[in-house]
């Protein structure tokens, strides 16, 4: 008998689905800019010069709805290549007609806003094509992520399968920085042994993590910018993998020349995109005096400046520094942690495994760490990643393993099969055994443990374990962390 029918999550979307397709799928962005006239292009840049400033600038949104009639002027000093009235639905989404969409900047300009969600969500189900321990690992990891985060915070989360920090610590500083980054002490740099040790490592991914290891990515509490050499490491990467990875930088404008050559690569190469985060009106300006409006789509922006109409994720520094939301910046709680994969760190030979969560004091960086090793070759790594996965990934469930509901999973106070998170519901299905088994999940212990008492009450051994097996492939068991973390088994079911 199985279960998996019942159990309906109905508040978000279904667990990440197997795709086809692999590296060529991320080069499809950069291919269709690379199909539009030069023309089209500066249309599309202009439109977005248009779109980052309203974003960027709390005055501009405020002349926006109280003095529309000076627009022109407010946009020609910004220096953007375009008048107001053909963005309008960017600054008046209410009173822009059918007409006003259809406009060849703002068409061109949806245009490529659809193209950059359906990289995204490319990237995603890429990362559900992964070897099977892995890949259930990832579904369950998912399923915990779509109950305790907002949707809107967990759709911008991918679940890449890696990344790598190419430094240790980060340049910038900033006071949000939402994966509370150190400072800078370390670079590596792409001489000949690291260069192999990076192949070794790429290669070592691939292999324990399938063709999901494409979604690995070469930043995270690190600025690339600060690693001159992070041409070289992505260029290796698209060697492997086909496509360039995801690239964040807050250096963008200080060295153009990187931020062209960048866009040189993507647009040979394919993958990405590439993002620049804007944490001034100053730099805004920089961006879009030194790149051609035909090569702006090219890059898409994270505006962070004061004021900015962004959400933004308390996290990291802001709650290590106990500090409130900046000025008027919409958000709240969440993370932008976006991997649920191994984060390795080159510098510091150290890889770890880790998953989405709410950013708390606890964890102020938005992720839960269930393994964490050092390595010193290409070898070791691949040791390590293997051992991390044999450790943490389990197929099926052991004797010993928690038969508990995950935290925050609880049963609804007038409906016992009716499962609710913060953000999530899920219907169980109406037997007996479940009936007996929800209270026990409730006080939590082994699964032997908890296979016994329902044994002794008359339920056959199979559909015991049966169900078990599928709570806790649709992730709804606490796993061994949250255990090891103080939730431990009941011991009068042990
Ligand atoms: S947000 Fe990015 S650029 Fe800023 S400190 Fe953090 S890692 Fe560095």
């Amino acid at each position: 008998m199985t279960y998996a029918a019942s159990i309906a999550k109905s508040s978000t979307t279904a667990i990440a689905a197997t795709p086809d397709g692999g590296e060529s799928e991320l080069k499809f962005l950069y291919g269709w800019l690379g199909s539009l006239s030069l023309h089209d292009r500066r249309l599309i840049g202009a439109a977005k010069q248009a779109a980052e400033w309203l974003m960027a600038d709390a005055s501009l949104r405020r002349l926006a709805r109280t003095a529309p009639e000076e627009l022109d002027a407010a946009f020609a000093a910004r220096g953007i290549a375009i008048g107001p009235d053909a963005v309008r639905p960017l600054w008046d989404p209410d009173g822009a007609t059918a007409s006003d969409h259809a406009h060849p900047a703002m068409a061109g300009y949806d245009r490529w806003q659809r193209e950059m969600a359906a990289h995204r969500a490319a990237i995603r189900r890429l990362g559900g094509t992964a070897t099977p321990a892995f890949g259930a690992w990832r579904r369950r990891m998912v399923a915990r992520a779509q109950g305790s985060l907002a949707p809107q915070v967990e759709r911008e989360i991918v679940h890449a399968a890696a990344a790598f920090e190419l430094a240790s610590g980060c340049s910038v500083g900033c006071g949000f920085c939402a994966l509370g980054a150190g400072r800078l002490s370390a670079v590596a740099s792409y001489d000949g042994p690291t260069a192999r040790l990076w192949g070794g490592m790429l290669a070592a991914l691939d292999h324990a993590v399938g063709p999901a290891a494409a979604t690995a990515f070469a930043y995270w509490a690190t600025d690339p910018f600060d690693t001159p050499d992070y041409p070289a490491f992505v260029g290796a990467f698209a060697d492997r993998f086909g496509h360039l990875p995801p690239t964040t930088t807050a250096r963008g404008t200080d060295d153009v020349d990187l931020t062209r050559r960048l866009i040189g690569q993507l647009r040979e190469r394919g993958g990405g995109p590439f993002r620049i985060s804007i944490l001034t009106t100053k730099q805004l300006r920089r961006l879009h005096a030194a790149i051609p409006l035909e090569d702006l789509p090219f890059v898409a922006t994270a505006i962070q400046t004061r004021g900015a109409a962004t959400y933004r994720i308390v996290a990291g520094r802001m709650i290590e520094r106990g500090a409130a939301l900046a000025d008027d910046a919409p958000g709240g709680e969440g993370t932008i942690a976006c991997i649920t994969g191994f984060l390795v760190n080159l510098p510091e030979r150290r890889v770890r495994l880790v998953s989405p969560c709410v950013a708390d004091r606890r964890r102020p960086n938005g992720y839960r760490i269930h393994d964490e090793r050092s390595f010193g070759d290409a070898a070791d790594f691949a040791d390590a990643v293997t051992g991390m996965i044999a450790a943490a990934m389990p197929m099926t469930l052991a004797g010993g393993a928690p038969a508990q509901l995950r935290p925050g999973l609880v049963p609804d106070a007038a409906d016992a099969l009716l499962l609710r998170d913060h953000h999530a519901h899920y219907r169980l299905a109406d037997t007996p055994l479940m009936r007996a088994l929800v209270p026990l999940l409730v006080r939590g212990g082994t699964c032997a443990g908890v296979e016994g008492v329902l044994v002794a009450g008359g339920h056959f051994p199979f559909a015991v374990k049966t169900t078990l097996q599928e709570l806790f492939d649709h992730g709804l068991l606490a796993d061994e962390l949250d255990v090891r973390d103080g939730q431990p088994a009941n011991p009068e079911i042990n």
